[in-house]
């Protein structure tokens, strides 16, 4: 069967074919049949440059060898037992070792359940119900944080939640500092560089910004790290920005392409979970062993080589061809990018909803035909592994050239 076959079976069965909206594009998407090193292959046999990366958890690239190891040495003991194992130790280890806020750390299975109950923790540990949250920010599919500032963002969400879940502009601190005075706050929740708005650094003192108002007023600051946790650096962004947060939430790099989310903090709050506290979260697969296996020799071979570094350089340098080519801004952190076809410089929502989204379907179609996939949405951003070599680089150099009539006249 080709894609497009696999498409109209897979529609009639699954809401819009996919499993997540985001997965799906015109005409239809192509389905994939496996992956390696940097590349990527459709049922049809052609080969893709992967800039999405599974959207960010496949950071050292398809089937490295030292993950298919751990997780072959784990397969062979046993998948799933629902009592503890040494791998869950071992990923703990790495993650408090590494994160500077996170003491003691519970792995969940995804990015949302990891937002999902920092924000209950939060909550309870402060004793108030109100949390803050920033435009265009994502924490995953869950009701108390699915909400943008025109309300929420799906039908089903009780009216209730707007009450408990506010939203204001990223980068604006005047704001923040406003409400946080006019509410009583348990939490500030942020994506310390958005990554589900295009790719939007924090300016120069937000973070610290935030840090200080959530000190003055006995708030929590959470850093939603799903995308920038062991990307950025090991430390991730409250590493790469050195500003500590009380709360990280972590997914995506950590379980080295399978199923994984974690929440941490100091070891005070961490206590208040269950069963050393009352703060209830539980879950069958937490702490799945092959989840633990590969998202340890993925820290592993962060830890000694050097992709962090390799894999920004790539960025910058990519970044930086492709904000000349095309004339437009591009927004660059570490190893993640986007580019937005507008006038000025992105540092909110707004802007990045600003970018022309034909323009943005056409330069991912171009791309698409040249053999390089980047996420087909304007608000992700595209990711570099360390499998990316130098040859890819100028593969990539060589189709943004080739995309026609995109660009501005001397750009
Ligand atoms: N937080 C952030 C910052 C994310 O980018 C995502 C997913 N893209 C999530 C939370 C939710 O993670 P998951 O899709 O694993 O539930």
């Amino acid at each position: 069967m080709d894609s497009k076959d696999l498409y109209e079976r897979s529609k009639s069965l699954l809401p819009g074919g996919v499993n997540s909206p985001v997965r799906t594009f015109d005409p239809y998407p192509f389905f994939v049949k496996s992956g390696s090193g940097s590349k990527i292959y459709d049922v049809e046999g052609n080969e893709y440059l992967d800039y999405c990366l599974g959207y960010g958890p496949l950071f050292l690239g398809h089937g490295h060898p030292a993950v298919l190891k751990a997780v072959k040495e784990q397969l062979e003991k046993g998948v799933h037992f629902g009592v503890p194992t040494e791998a869950e130790a071992r990923l703990g280890e790495k993650i408090a070792g590494h994160v500077p806020c996170a003491e003691m750390v519970r792995f969940v299975n995804s990015g949302t359940e990891a937002t999902m109950n920092a924000v209950r923790l939060a909550r309870a540990y402060v004793g108030r119900e109100k949390v803050l949250m920033f435009d265009g920010g994502y924490h995953g599919s869950h009701d108390s944080l699915l909400f943008e500032s025109r309300g929420s963002k799906s039908p089903g969400i009780p009216r209730s939640l707007k009450n408990s879940t506010l939203v204001t502009p990223f980068n604006d601190l005047e704001k923040v500092e406003d409400i946080a005075k006019r509410n009583e706050l348990a939490a500030i929740i942020v994506e310390p560089v958005m990554g589900n708005s295009g790719c939007i650094p924090p300016v120069e003192g937000f973070l610290e910004g935030l840090r200080n108002i959530c000190d003055d007023s006995d708030i929590l600051l959470i850093f939603d790290e799903v995308i920038t946790g062991f990307r950025l650096a090991l430390g991730g962004a409250q590493e790469y920005f050195d500003v500590r947060p009380d709360v990280v939430t972590l997914g995506k790099v950590i379980g080295g392409g399978f199923p994984i989310g974690a929440f941490g903090a100091r070891r005070e709050i961490m206590e208040m979970v269950k069963p050393e506290g009352e703060v209830f979260h539980a879950g069958t697969f937490s702490g799945h062993p092959v989840s633990m296996s590969a998202g340890t020799a993925t820290i592993e071979v962060l830890e000694n080589e050097e992709v962090i570094e390799r894999t920004s350089s790539f960025a910058e340098r990519l970044a930086k061809f492709l904000r000349e080519e095309s004339g437009y801004p591009v927004n660059q952190v570490g190893p993640m990018f986007q580019i937005f076809f507008k006038e000025g410089k992105v540092k909110d929502v707004d802007g990045a909803r600003k970018s022309d989204e034909d323009k943005f379907k056409r330069l991912q179609r171009s791309l698409m035909e040249d053999g390089i996939f980047i996420p087909p949405s304007r608000f992700e951003c595209w990711f570099v592994s360390g499998a990316h070599s130098e040859e890819d680089l100028a593969g990539t150099k060589k189709a943004i050239k080739n995309c026609p009539n995109l660009f501005r006249q001397g750009g």
